[in-house]
């Protein structure tokens, strides 16, 4: 059996034999662009390298990229628990040519990984190219021998990528692998294509042109290749099964959970213990990355994903603290590809316990509130925004959370509401002020708060940078 670790070598060292130069993943928190909430692909610490604004001693490199998309415009948060393959944190695998290889350099070293050194099936391989890029088609053909059916045309932004609305950009080229007629989902282009059945395993993309603020777009003299693969998804095939979370990683993660909380990982609590485990995966290695709770930011990002993995836990009828007990088994199965997470066991553990412990306290009178209002509720009615508010005000209920509990009741939350008595207690506290005599001073301050996000954490949603779309 192929292991994530397995693959990880096998990748790495595929591309290091091709001239690339290994290089460490960048921590979650990016250190050269402020603007992004945190690395969500492997391009993120390049980015000055495909700009040609910073040069090093090698034009190609491969690494196994930790990323967290749990905000701004990659947020894949309230996929997990529904789909077989999205998790918060994930390893993305690249191959970056800066300036020097192009595009049926990039086709041909991905077929031969896939093909031959992981030996998966073409016959099962499907990929996506933009629409009007003939030269990848041809490419494919003759690199590849697919017939024109398994070249899929694809008209929209989804096979366009850009890293801002001016910089380089090209067409991508996506791979897909079909798990068979057992499981829901449509080939990419069909309507049925977000169920699980074919599954996109790597994004090539081909950076060609340079935008210019007036939308026109010219050649770049140095072409370069920007390349993801989700480590989950390929160990999944590998492993036979569309199930990330039944991967061997994953796995012990969930067995782990199910041990610690005295439950069966495949019983009634299954959805409990997969989010539990990926969520462990992305609070662990933030804090490891010197992410810590707290009320905004990067740190609110952080709280909201730790109280969704510790309603999960409460609702595996568990008293005490759950999420702490995982780091071992955590530190065992990555602590060797990432050391600084044992190095930051204890700040974990620590971090945790606090957290939950802190949160148990309101957590079960917050649960409560919400099942009395659901109780006099119709079926399929919103939860009000007052009630959704007093949650989070009172309770300590991030307003996901509260929508993660409702999902399952197939309900929302009337978000205006939530919003209009979030303005109306931010209007309170101003007055408060105001009527201290300080009304001047307290009006710049509030305004700076929430202009820089402090109170509800929207500052980040405009990222200049994005990695893979
Ligand atoms: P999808 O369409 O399935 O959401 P994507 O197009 O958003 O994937 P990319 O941005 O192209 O993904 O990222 C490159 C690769 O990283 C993907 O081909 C996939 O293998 C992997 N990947 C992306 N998002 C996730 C995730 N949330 N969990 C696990 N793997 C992921
Ligand atoms: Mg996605
Ligand atoms: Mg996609
Ligand atoms: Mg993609």
């Amino acid at each position: 059996m192929k292991t994530l670790n397995d693959i990880r070598s096998t990748f790495l060292g595929y591309f290091e034999k091709q001239g690339h130069s290994i290089q460490p993943s960048s921590p979650l928190v990016p250190r050269n662009d402020p603007t992004l909430m945190f690395a969500n692909s492997g391009m993120v610490q390049f980015k000055n390298l495909f700009t040609g604004v910073e040069t090093r001693d090698y034009s190609r490199a491969t690494t196994a990229q930790k990323c967290v998309r749990a905000g701004g415009k990659h947020n894949d948060l309230d996929n997990v628990g529904y789909t077989a393959r999205h998790h918060t944190f994930f390893e993305m695998l690249g191959n970056f040519s800066f300036g020097d290889y192009f595009k049926a350099e990039a086709i041909a070293f991905s077929w031969e990984l896939i093909t031959k050194e992981l030996g998966i099936d073409p016959n099962r391989l499907y990929v996506t190219i933009y629409h009007t890029d003939d030269e990848a088609a041809e490419i494919w053909k003759k690199v590849a021998g697919l017939p024109d059916d398994r070249i899929i045309r694809i008209a929209t932004d989804d096979n366009f990528w850009m890293m801002g609305p001016t910089g380089p950009c090209g067409p991508c080229s996506e791979i897909f692998y079909d798990h068979g007629d057992h499981i829901w989902g449509g080939p990419p282009g069909s309507p049925e294509e977000d169920g699980d059945r074919f599954v996109e395993i790597w994004n090539l993309v081909f950076m060609q042109y340079e935008q210019f603020e007036d939308g026109s777009r010219k050649a770049l003299p140095n072409q370069s290749i920007d390349t993801g693969m989700g480590i989950e998804r390929v160990a999944a095939l590998l492993q036979g099964t569309n199930d990330n979370y039944a991967t061997d990683l994953m796995r012990n993660l969930i067995e782990a959970s199910a041990n610690a909380s005295s439950s069966d990982p495949d019983g009634p609590g299954k959805t409990h213990h997969r989010v539990i485990a990926d969520h462990l995966r992305s609070t662990s290695f933030l804090i490891a990355d010197g992410v810590m709770p707290s009320n905004d930011g990067r740190g609110y990002v952080l709280r909201r994903i730790m109280r969704r993995a510790m309603r999960h836990a409460h609702l595996l009828g568990l008293k005490d603290p759950l999420m702490h007990r995982l780091v071992p088994e955590l530190v065992r199965q990555m602590g060797g590809a990432y050391p600084e997470l044992g190095q930051a066991q204890s700040l974990i553990t620590e971090t945790l316990l606090l957290e939950e412990t802190r949160f148990k306290q309101t957590l079960d009178r917050g649960l409560k509130l919400l099942d009395d209002e659901l109780k006099d509720l119709p079926a399929g009615a919103d939860l009000s925004g007052e009630a959704a508010f007093k949650l989070y005000d009172t309770y300590g209920f991030p307003v996901d959370l509260t929508q993660d509990a409702l999902r399952e009741q197939d309900r929302k939350v009337d978000l205006d509401g939530f919003n209009a008595a979030m303005d109306a207690q931010k209007a309170k506290a101003r007055a408060a002020w105001s009527g201290s005599g300080e009304a001047a001073d307290a009006t710049v301050w509030f305004d700076v708060a929430e202009k820089s996000g402090t109170t509800d954490f929207l500052g980040y949603d405009t990222e200049t940078a994005e990695g893979q779309i």
